[in-house]
């Protein structure tokens, strides 16, 4: 089964829309093959109109692994020593050990449905399981990149897929675990995985390819040398800065800080989202901001983890761009994540509207912010402008959390006040592929989703 958009022909209709340059009222979309051809502001709904109450352009996922999703709440207690991470590594070898290319898939079409469900329209999937259980390379070394591309045709979303390139243990090289064996690639493999993941997403609609260096604990710097020319012109993801243990291990290997070593080792250009840069000085994200390129926000994963709290509010008053993504997939909601952060920042600095700017309330300024961020790290167009996929959001506005309010109210309402479920419809390409609330093959991921999960967890 596919979900992937045919042509679509049709026009929406909206009471209210969030367009590029603010909000609108009766907001007629024509759609052709897909795209925005048309928009006008200020007209009356005819009756083949589809549509609803409330638009808004749907968001880039920008940092996923899909297959994660199925441990959500999982890992949750401690083991018998001090580790923390103990019951999560645990959970996580049983995974290496049990799934195969038909489980990742089951695994990742949920992930991907609840992230239509939840109003992101792309995801950019950092892919890092490549090996079999033995830690062989499949007949296709793309084997399971197909499962993410089948999970994405099967769901719909548009797709950027981040091969990943994984190599060592640690810092300075070293050989990597057998923990790790499904994830290992030399260069030269991780070349033809890049083409055959280009082949593969030839024929799926708006999607883009990039590259993913594991993170500067998994590449050395010969290796992350070579990851720009393999990107050809699509975005360059790395996770960076996550945790102070990295940060204090990347200084014994380097005396420079992670995002300090990468800002001066490597041409990080606008092309590059640098995942998560949880612990950095303002130098380093001054750095950032000079140029141009994306941090790749995960706040409810961050919070999950205990990772820390990146300067967000001082990073983008200073001009910062970021995205934000959903990381390991423990809940799944474009809101919930913004509320995250937010909620993150205001502790952190005891204060209230933090990442609000003078033309914009918090909400409409995380969700914009968030938009243009997700846009420019996975290599696609943001807004509901002429031109752009017609990915679209609607939110039931006939919800009490929206009764009485309009423009930036409604974002901030959503965001701050609204219960789970507040989205209606999410068209993707035009296409009508959540409604009511569902995605429109809901019932058959689910059931592949449980098969997936006895086989694993059984
Ligand atoms: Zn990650």
């Amino acid at each position: 089964m596919t979900l992937q958009p045919q042509p679509v022909d049709r026009t929406l209709w909206f009471e209210t829309a969030l367009l590029p340059d603010g909000w609108a009222r009766d907001v007629r979309i024509g759609v052709a093959d897909g795209r925005i051809v048309s928009l006008e502001a200020g007209v009356a709904r005819k009756a083949a109109d589809q549509g609803g109450d409330l638009a808004l352009p749907g968001v880039a996922n920008i940092h996923s692994h899909a297959f994660q999703r199925a441990m959500a709440g999982l890992t949750e207690a401690r083991g018998p020593s001090d580790d923390d991470f103990w019951t999560w590594r645990a959970l996580m070898y049983r995974f290496l050990d049990r799934g195969g290319p038909e489980e990742i898939e089951a695994i990742t079409a949920l992930a991907f449905m609840e992230m239509l469900e939840g109003g992101f329209t792309r995801v950019a999937e950092f892919h890092y399981l490549h090996n079999d259980p033995t830690g062989s390379a499949y007949a296709d070394r793309a084997e399971i990149a197909g499962q993410i591309v089948a999970a994405a045709q099967a769901t719909g979303i548009a797709l950027t897929m981040l091969p990943v390139f994984y190599a060592h243990a640690g810092f300075g090289g070293q050989p990597p675990s057998h923990g790790q064996r499904r994830f290992i690639n030399d260069l030269d493999g991780f070349a033809d995985l890049v083409s055959r993941c280009r082949t593969l997403t030839a024929d799926l609609p708006d999607a883009a390819v990039g590259v993913a260096p594991h993170s500067l604990r998994a590449v050395s710097p010969e290796e992350l040398s070579a990851m720009p020319a393999l990107a050809g012109d699509g975005p360059i993801h790395i996770h960076v800065a996550e945790q102070t243990k990295e940060v204090e291990d990347c200084l014994v290997w380097s005396r420079a800080r992670p995002v300090e070593w990468l800002l001066a080792n490597a041409p990080v250009d606008p092309r590059w989202c640098l995942i998560h840069s949880t612990h950095v000085t303002e130098t380093e994200w001054r750095g950032v901001v000079e140029r141009g390129a994306v941090v790749g926000l995960c706040p409810i994963t961050e919070a999950n983890l205990g990772d820390g709290v990146f300067p967000a509010a001082e990073f983008t008053r200073a001009g910062g761009r970021f995205g934000i993504g959903t990381d390991s997939n423990v809940q799944i909601g474009v809101a919930e994540e913004l509320r995250m952060l937010e909620y993150s920042q205001r502790l952190a600095l005891r204060g209230r509207a933090v990442m609000a700017d003078p033309q914009r309330s918090t909400g409409r300024a995380l969700f914009e912010r968030a938009l243009a961020g997700g846009a420019q790290a996975t290599g696609s167009a943001s807004g509901l402008s002429v031109g752009a996929s017609a990915d679209i959001v609607s939110l039931d506005a006939s919800g009490l959390a929206f009764a009485g309010r309009s423009g930036d109210a409604l974002l901030d309402s959503w965001i701050f006040g609204a219960p789970t479920g507040s989205i209606s419809s999410v068209w993707r390409a035009g296409r009508e592929i959540v409604k009511n609330g569902r995605h429109m093959a809901r019932e058959d991921i689910e059931a592949r989703y449980r098969r997936a999960l006895a086989t694993v967890l059984g």
